[in-house]
């Protein structure tokens, strides 16, 4: 039996308005029923398509994936002039690879149920343009039950990712303490950042705690108590932590370069066009002083030093986008497990963690932008990446991110980062 989808803990609109960003920016990796469905379909009629090969090798020499060609500026092969999908216009929605299909959607396998996240890459869902998403249920249901046959999953539920090294608890106490997490995030009498000061907070009291004889009921007693304790475990001033150290300044400015590098598609930066003008961006990142290298065409010109200037707290506007984010990306759990590198929960929580005070860097960059748009382009250059670029499931990125937990670096960065 297909496994149910359940929904987002927020409102959440969407609807596809068309931009075809997302038929510019991603490698779309086949199947190989999907490879043979598109072989099957003729293309040799088409005069743009004849000579082009329409799927290439994907994943190296000795890989057997492929992918959907792209043009020289990034675009996808299928992709006509007036910007639609020519496999949609001649087959329908259906014979597209199911990744087009699902996209911004991303469906979570929790237990014995999917949970719905979404890509605020896609610039409709980072503004939160359209449809409630609760109009979508239909198609939800029928991506469900496509991935489950795709993934060879059969209604059989995936099994939980650990909390942390050597230490598990079964899918229902894992999603106690997602619902901790989300209580946490979504109480609007205390800032943004404070909220995940307080979620770093108890990942650090969980993390020394062990669950074997806590569970179920006890469980869910249990984080009520430790959360409720927190208000006096972290320091309601910002102004109150110390600034982060060169340490921690370091590897947040090169976990920025690897958010901020955009170097193929429309958006490619003018930095990121060759190895020496990345190389000449790397080093300028290490420094931290003058100019940012435009590793992303879509960011202005400006200088380290402007990112590090205060712009004083976000508008409420600014701070209900964000928390819808953070409540989607926790509620969907797509932060950890096989949707993001398969780390850990609380590793993954700080993965997530590290994108606030890289959302507030970048919402300085654009601070002559209006203040939806800033944020909503934060948004958008962000979850480009998180949970999709291998540089971030890296061995080395996960060293640094360790480094900045166990130095307690990510607090200072997330209280710096929102003066
Ligand atoms: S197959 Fe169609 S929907 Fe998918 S990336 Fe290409 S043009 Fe876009």
């Amino acid at each position: 039996m297909a496994l149910p989808v359940r929904h987002l803990p927020v409102v959440q609109n969407w609807d596809c308005h068309g931009c075809t960003n997302c038929c510019r920016d991603y490698h779309v990796y086949l199947t190989d029923a999907e490879r043979a469905r598109i072989g099957a379909q003729d293309w040799k009629q088409v005069p743009e398509l004849a000579d082009v090969p329409l799927l290439v090798g994907g994943g190296g020499w000795l890989s057997s994936r492929y992918r959907l060609n792209q043009r020289a500026d990034g675009a996808c092969v299928f992709l006509d002039p007036r910007g639609r999908c020519r496999i949609h216009a001649e087959y329908g929605s259906a014979a597209k690879p199911l990744a087009c299909r699902i996209y911004p959607f991303v469906l979570v396998p929790a237990g014995d149920h999917w949970r719905v996240g979404l890509r605020y890459s896609c610039p409709s869902v980072a503004k939160n343009q359209g449809k409630p998403l609760a109009e979508f249920e239909t198609e939800l249901r029928e991506y469900g039950r496509l991935l489950e046959v795709q993934e060879g999953l059969d209604g059989r539920p995936v099994p939980p990712p650990d909390l942390q090294p050597g230490q598990s608890v079964a899918w229902p106490d894992l999603l106690r303490f997602t619902a901790a997490l989300l209580a946490i995030l979504g109480n609007r009498a205390e800032p943004l950042e404070r909220r995940w000061r307080k979620c770093l907070a108890l990942a650090t009291l969980c993390r020394q705690a062990k669950f074997d004889q806590v569970k179920g009921a006890r469980l869910a007693e249990f984080l009520e108590l430790v959360s409720s304790g927190l208000d006096a475990e972290v320091p309601a001033d910002l102004e109150a932590l110390p600034a982060p150290s060169w340490v921690g300044r370091i590897l947040f400015r090169q976990a920025l370069a690897v958010y901020l590098r955009k170097d193929a598609g429309p958006e490619r930066g003018p930095a990121a066009r060759n190895r020496r003008t990345l190389f000449g961006a790397a080093w300028r990142f290490a420094i931290g002083r003058g100019p940012i290298p435009r590793l992303h065409a879509a960011l202005p010109e400006t200088t380290f030093e402007q990112m590090e200037t205060p712009l004083g707290p976000m508008s409420e506007a600014m701070a209900h986008a964000l928390e819808r984010y953070y409540l989607v990306k926790v509620g969907s759990m797509q932060f950890c497990g096989p949707s993001n590198f398969s780390l850990r929960f609380w590793e993954g929580l700080e993965a997530l963690a590290l994108t606030f005070p890289i959302v507030c860097a970048v919402r300085r960059m654009v601070a002559s932008l209006a203040p939806d748009d800033a944020i909503a382009l934060a948004l958008h250059i962000v979850d480009h990446n998180f949970a999709y670029n291998p540089h971030l499931g890296a061995r080395r990125h996960r060293v640094s991110l360790g480094l900045l937990r166990q130095r307690g670096e990510l607090e200072k960065l997330i209280a710096w980062y929102s003066r």
